[in-house]
């Protein structure tokens, strides 16, 4: 709908006569003020603008109706009997969609500039529309976002309660056994306590990756000898899976400051991947390099490997490597928590992988910690 303003009948009629033919809606005012009160009740496409009228001229219309927030984007054309000093219509008319033409107006170039700037107006109207329902929808994300984290934290707060009950009875269950000597349930016993013990992992990864959302993941910083704690966590996985063979290359004697549970995760994390994702093989390299400034922990397996375009995602939440997911349970949330864990001492995390051959999993810290 275009809007034309002229205080002369004779000039609105033949106006009006040429835009209807040529397909425009049309509506008429004989004056800035009516202009106005027009502007306020509703969006027009454009507005024809008379300059010489008696009251309110062209320009003060103008600026009027730039100001108001409805209509600003509103193209204007100004129609004159003179020549338009341009400054006139750049002043303050900063939308851009500003133009003049002269009267008696040549109709073709008259049509040229209402098509345009009707398309104009078409074109921003859809950008704004298409600019709100993105909005929308990042913040339905947002919530949705919001509410899954929410839900993490209380299902995996809710999945602790009974898990520490179930623990309970399975070490009743262990001692009444031991005491009747009833040796046949023994493997059983222990069969359900290593499934519990791996559900208790996963509802703690849970209860990490809620905590480290929220910006709760406490850290205990205090130097522990990181040779030790290395030797432990490979006695503890040695312990599970007794048939690999765990080499370790180098040491790491230096008393460390840092969160010892927490980089000892991070171990047992590289680890246990490099067991469940070398199927086929039993050697797994550990080594250590300490040099004066940084101390770098490699994790070394020969099994399925990583195509070099997923290496750098596979520290990102959630991310699983597609071909193998069916293949081998897990979250895809370990990686996610060594690298927040790493880097919250200041450190980085990384991987070197060649597909069917084998990875590397690395992470470095630096001596001096900055947490
Ligand atoms: P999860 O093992 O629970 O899926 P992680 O965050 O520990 O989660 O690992 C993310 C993904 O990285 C795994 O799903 C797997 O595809 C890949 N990955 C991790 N470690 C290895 C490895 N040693 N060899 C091959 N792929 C690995």
């Amino acid at each position: 709908m275009i809007l034309i303003v002229d205080d002369k009948p004779e000039n609105l009629v033949s106006l009006r006569g040429f835009l209807e033919y040529n397909d425009f809606e049309v509506e008429e005012a004989s004056s800035g003020e009516e202009a106005l009160r027009k502007v306020l009740k509703k969006v027009y496409s454009l507005i024809i603008l008379d300059v010489q009228m008696p009251g309110m001229d062209g320009f003060e219309v103008a600026e009027t109706i730039l100001d108001y927030s409805k209509a600003k984007d509103t193209p204007i054309l100004f129609l004159s009997a003179v020549n338009i000093n341009k400054e006139f219509i750049t002043r303050g008319y900063q939308s851009g969609a500003v133009d003049y033409i002269t009267k008696p107006f040549d109709p073709d170039i008259l049509l040229l500039k209402v098509k345009t700037f009707n398309r104009l107006f078409e074109q921003t109207n859809q950008l704004k529309q298409i600019q709100k329902t993105l909005k929308r929808e990042i913040e339905n994300r947002r919530e949705l976002e919001k509410k899954k984290d929410e839900f993490i934290s209380i299902a995996s707060h809710e999945l602790k309660t009974p898990l520490t009950s179930i623990r309970g009875y399975i070490q009743l269950l262990e001692r009444l056994i031991n005491k009747e000597g009833n040796e046949s349930l023994k493997p059983y016993i222990a069969k359900v306590s290593s499934q519990i013990n791996k559900l208790g992992d996963l509802v703690s990864d849970l209860l990490d990756i809620s905590n480290m959302e929220s910006g709760k993941m406490k850290f205990n910083i205090r130097p522990f000898s990181f040779e030790d704690m290395l030797n432990n966590a490979i006695d503890n996985i040695k312990q599970i899976f007794p048939q690999h063979i765990i080499i370790k290359n180098g040491s790491a004697n230096v008393m460390y400051p840092g969160d010892e549970m927490r980089i000892e995760q991070v171990v047992i994390n590289y680890l246990t991947n490099a067991i469940k994702y070398s199927p086929d093989h039993r050697q797994i390299d550990v080594d250590t390099i300490l040099d004066e400034n940084w101390l770098e922990i490699r994790v070394t397996d020969y099994g399925i490997g990583i195509s070099k375009e997923l290496q750098e995602q596979l520290f990102e939440k959630f991310f699983r490597v597609e071909e193998s997911s069916n293949r081998f349970q897990g979250l895809g949330i370990g990686l996610y928590i060594c690298q927040e864990v790493i880097q919250r001492h200041g450190g980085t995390c990384g991987v070197i992988s060649e597909l069917d051959k084998g990875s590397t999993f690395y992470f470095r810290l630096p001596l001096i910690s900055v947490d």
